[in-house]
């Protein structure tokens, strides 16, 4: 709730920061386009009126100090021309100045007139109306009509400009945080829409708890993220209900397999306690007393061994294997657990190395259970080939039997935990039904594979796939070719 909250904390103040950058930028650009406009207008005005009168002043014969400033009274007077102006001799005289200008406090005469025309923005005046201070906007000329150099200067007071300015101002001052606080509740308004649907998803993924995995999110209607979001989510629950479902399966399977052999030493040594028992009885009970404890402590091996596995599936060694070697070795074992039922071993090593990368301990498990498994479920007198080649990058090792052989139907089903075709025999074998699945989570740990050929009654063949170490070098090194 906090994250969520914080987020529609953080889109709302970008949405905040981003129109008050905008607002901002336009406000301030909007006021100086403006003014640059009202000035412009305001200058061209003083242009045409500063030209009128320097028209009027070069029609004029006498220009000595009276003959202008009676020709400029007679001109006013008639009102013609514009009333806001100044006119002044080279050396700084006032010749004329129109009666409005008194109300302004110029500093006359301009300075260094020459003959462009010069705006500037100086002096200032009350207006009376809103006794607000205004500036005033001169244009000014040095004209030279028939050797007499005249200065003229035409005024127009601001208050227009500034208040037109002053009403911007105000706009803005109003309406900018009048847009800013509608805009920010906008924002609000559309991220607290735009998140609900995650406040649902939160909402739903809340509800569902280890005792109640099999609840999913509701998937949204519009086709979009949050869509993909929970649909995705939903997948994952699936796959953590179906790994729980194996968990618990597991752990029951487990604890039924261990209560097994408990009960057989309890029962033994119930047996042997009850009432004085022959030396042979006692013998008997200690024996199975013994085996049970043996078949209950390679059990543990075997879940400690997938516990471990499954706690952190990359932690296990990756050292160079030569497999030649380690085959021939795990052939030496074969022949001697083979040995008592008369069980030929017939091995096809090759003399080069043949290098994988991994773990020495694990692949020789994965191995040797493939082999205790032929040797199992072998008949007396019956064969098993160990074989070891490279081919297409992979290292591969095939153990065959002509053992009982696996029903078609098991064959999904032979690499199980816990699963055995015939419980009973697998158990007086000393077998936990765990040795296939390790092998296989051994091999898929080497990125390899393990799959199963069999004819019921007749043969087995189990393959194993590992990747061959690149660079690994196949020079020659033995002739191992045996058969016993
Ligand atoms: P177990 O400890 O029972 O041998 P595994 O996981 O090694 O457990 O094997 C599972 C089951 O697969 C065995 O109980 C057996 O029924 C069948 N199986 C394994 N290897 C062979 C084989 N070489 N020939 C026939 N059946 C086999």
């Amino acid at each position: 709730m906090l994250e969520y909250r914080s987020t529609r904390f953080r889109l709302t103040a970008w949405g905040f920061v981003m129109l008050s950058a905008t607002l901002a930028v336009m406000g301030v650009s909007g006021w100086f386009a403006m003014r640059v406009s009202l000035y412009r207008a305001i200058d061209e005005d003083l242009e045409n009126r500063l030209l009128d009168v320097e028209k009027f002043l070069r029609s004029q014969t006498d220009l000595s100090l009276d003959g202008v400033r009676k020709e400029l009274g007679i001109r006013s007077s008639l009102g013609m021309g514009t009333s806001f102006y100044m006119v002044f001799d080279d050396l700084g005289n006032e010749l004329y100045r129109s009666p409005q200008v008194g109300e302004y406090n110029l500093n006359v005469p301009p300075e260094n007139p020459t003959d462009r025309i010069h705006f500037l923005k100086e002096g200032s005046y009350v207006a009376n109306q809103n006794s607000l201070i205004h500036s005033l906007r001169t244009a000014s000329k040095r004209i030279d009509i028939r050797g007499t150099g005249i200065v003229i200067e035409v005024v127009e007071p601001l208050n227009g400009v500034d208040l037109a300015l002053l009403y911007f101002e105000r706009i803005l001052l109003i309406g900018v945080p009048l847009l800013l606080g509608l805009g920010t509740l906008g924002a609000f308004w559309i991220t607290r829409r735009a998140l609900a649907p995650v406040d649902r998803i939160t909402r739903d993924a809340r509800s569902i708890t280890a005792s109640n995995l099999s609840g999913r999110l509701a998937v949204p209607v519009a086709v979009d993220e949050l869509r993909r979001l929970s649909e995705t989510l939903n997948q994952m629950l699936d796959r953590i209900e179906t790994s729980f479902k194996s968990i618990r399966q597991f752990t029951a399977d487990a604890s039924h397999e261990l209560r097994a052999p408990m009960t057989l030493i309890h029962a033994a040594a119930d047996f042997s306690l009850r009432r004085d028992r022959s030396r042979e009885d006692l013998r008997d009970a200690m024996e199975r007393i013994l085996r049970e404890s043996e078949r209950t402590s390679s059990l543990v091996d075997d879940l400690l061994f997938i516990a471990r596995s499954d706690s952190d599936p990359a932690a296990f060694e990756r050292n160079p294997i030569d497999l030649a070697p380690l085959l021939a070795d795990v052939t030496i074992q074969a022949r001697t657990l083979a040995e008592s039922k008369h069980i030929e071993v017939i091995s096809q090593i090759p003399s080069q190395c043949i290098w994988m990368e991994g773990d020495a301990l694990s692949i020789r498990r994965l191995v040797m259970t493939l082999i205790d498994n032929a040797v199992k479920y072998t008949p007396e007198s019956g064969q098993i080939f160990i074989d070891l080649h490279a081919d297409d990058g992979l290292a591969v090792i095939k153990i065959r039997d002509t053992g009982m052989g696996i029903a078609p139907e098991d064959m999904p089903r032979v690499f199980d935990r816990f699963w055995r075709a015939d419980k009973v025999r697998s158990r007086d074998e000393g077998g936990t039904g765990l040795g296939l699945s390790i092998a296989k989570g051994i091999a898929e740990r080497h990125q390899g594979t393990i799959s199963v050929e069999s004819q019921l009654g007749r043969e087995s063949t189990f393959t194993v796939r590992l990747p061959l170490l690149l660079g690994g070098s196949f020079s020659d090194h033995r002739s191992q070719t045996a058969a016993t």
